[in-house]
């Protein structure tokens, strides 16, 4: 039986417990802050030597050079023609349509022009390089190749560095054909800290990028936050999430698995329903229990729905979207008949799956928008990867004779007024005479 707490909005302590349930330090553990930084530093110093010697011990991989970190291009396409044609075909079809969503995403440059002649703009360009890390440890996932390397490419990156481990030297056939299907450069055969070390540092093989994007566990999560300052990250992700607010009409059983879909990511992961249908509650716990012993990862799943789980009756809508804003989940599913209708309501969550037929499942492999969203609250103040993440943004000024009047004459009194008389002087000598 599961034990996922079943909780009500209005019972003394409620908001105690919620803020219980939300806590989650992404990155807190000192043991694992310390491996991290020997990896980083011995990765920085040694290079592909400390590659080799990592790689060995975290995934069981012996390598004789660096040379064989990378998985020849030809392997990529080798893969392509191993996998079964469906196989190949979902991976084409995800492609395309995260393509086409992030087509939409990509910001042009803009300028215009003032009465004297003076143009003001930006300029965006594309980053020239990015690590596209992909997680490999426990399971493979070539949804994430699609999700991290489209909107690189749709952002016109030029090269794509994407690293992979392949503990005991087992590849996933689809994660190199993904990476075949997104063109990406070169593929190293690389995880952990030491992969994430290897792409800001740079070492005799691998080569330096400018941002490291994608999940990972926490010693992936650690890394990036080590080396963010040398190189861009995306993100510091946690464990997976989603919410569900349901009116009670939908089948509860797809409820139930819908919970299950994130709950079997990890032990970690946090599932919680939402509704203000008591009977319906029970009826998803009931469904819950009537399905667990179905699922593969039934025992991820309960530890995940126990520890971190929640089934929550509130008393109407309002209070549903109090929480909703409140938890500000990566995952928001509206079970509702008109989930639209609540949309301007709802100020934080990674995604929004509207709609009693948009499972969230379907936005992780092929709906379009990118599956790597914003955990722990952080939708608060955060977005789901795209396009933006791999675009820059310069600042255009050319000013008008005219212009260096106007502006020299404002400027002057401005670098006065701090002290900084160069500044003064580099105005006004442009003003007219
Ligand atoms: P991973 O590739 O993130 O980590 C594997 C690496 O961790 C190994 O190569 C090894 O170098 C390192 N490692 C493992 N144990 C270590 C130890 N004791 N000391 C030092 N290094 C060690 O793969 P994973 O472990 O399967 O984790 C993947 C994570 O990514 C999961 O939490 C999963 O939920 C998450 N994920 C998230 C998304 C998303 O979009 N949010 C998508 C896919 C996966």
């Amino acid at each position: 039986m599961l034990n996922i707490r079943r909780l009500s909005a209005n019972e003394a302590g409620f908001r105690e417990e919620l803020d219980q349930l939300l806590a989650w330090e992404t990155v807190s553990n000192q043991s694992v802050n310390d491996i991290v930084n020997e990896v980083c530093a011995r990765v920085r110093k040694d290079g592909d030597a400390a590659l080799l010697e990592y790689t060995a011990k975290f995934d069981r991989l012996e390598l004789q050079s660096g040379s064989q970190l990378e998985i020849p291009k030809e392997r990529l396409q080798q893969a392509l023609k191993n996998i079964p044609a469906d196989q190949r075909e979902s991976l084409e079809i995800s492609a395309q349509r995260v393509r086409a969503y992030h087509e939409r995403q990509v910001q042009e440059s803009w300028t215009y022009q003032e009465a004297d002649g003076t143009m003001l703009g930006q300029q965006v360009t594309p980053l020239d390089s990015v690590g596209l890390y992909v997680p490999g440890g426990k399971a493979a996932y070539p949804s994430s190749v699609i999700m991290n390397a489209i909107p690189a490419k749709v952002a016109g990156v030029e090269k794509l560095i994407m690293v992979v481990p392949t503990p005991g030297g087992e590849v996933n056939e689809m994660v190199l054909a993904a990476a075949a299907i997104c063109e990406v450069d070169a593929v190293f055969t690389l995880g952990g800290a030491q992969a994430v070390a290897a792409l800001a540092y740079g070492t005799e093989t691998v080569p330096a990028v400018d941002k490291i994007v994608g999940p990972g566990n926490i010693f992936v999560a650690t890394a990036k936050r080590l080396v963010f300052g040398t190189v861009g990250i995306d993100m510091i992700a946690g464990p997976s999430e989603i919410l569900v607010y349901c009116d009670g009409k939908t089948d509860p059983d797809w409820i139930a698995v819908d919970l299950f879909s994130q709950a079997e990511h990890d032990e970690d992961a946090q599932a919680i329903l939402v509704t203000q249908d008591a009977d319906f509650a029970a009826k998803v716990y009931d469904s819950m229990n009537k399905l667990l012993p179905t699922m593969p990862r039934k025992e991820i799943i309960q530890k995940a729905l126990d520890d971190r789980g929640a089934i929550i009756v509130v008393d109407n809508e309002k209070q549903a979207l109090e929480m909703i804003n409140i938890i500000a989940p990566e995952h928001l599913e509206l079970s509702v008949d008109d989930p639209k209708a609540l949309l301007p309501k709802i100020r934080h969550a990674g995604a929004i799956f509207m709609g009693r037929y948009t499972a969230e499942a379907l936005g992780d492999y092929c709906a379009g928008p990118n599956h790597v969203l914003p955990t722990s609250r952080t939708a608060r103040f955060s977005s789901p990867l795209g396009v933006y993440d791999f675009q820059k943004r310069s600042s255009l000024i050319m000013v008008s004779e005219d212009g260096a009047d106007t502006l020299g004459r404002v400027a002057g009194i401005l670098a006065d007024g701090e002290g900084l008389q160069a500044h003064a002087a580099s105005a006004r000598y442009r003003v007219k005479k």
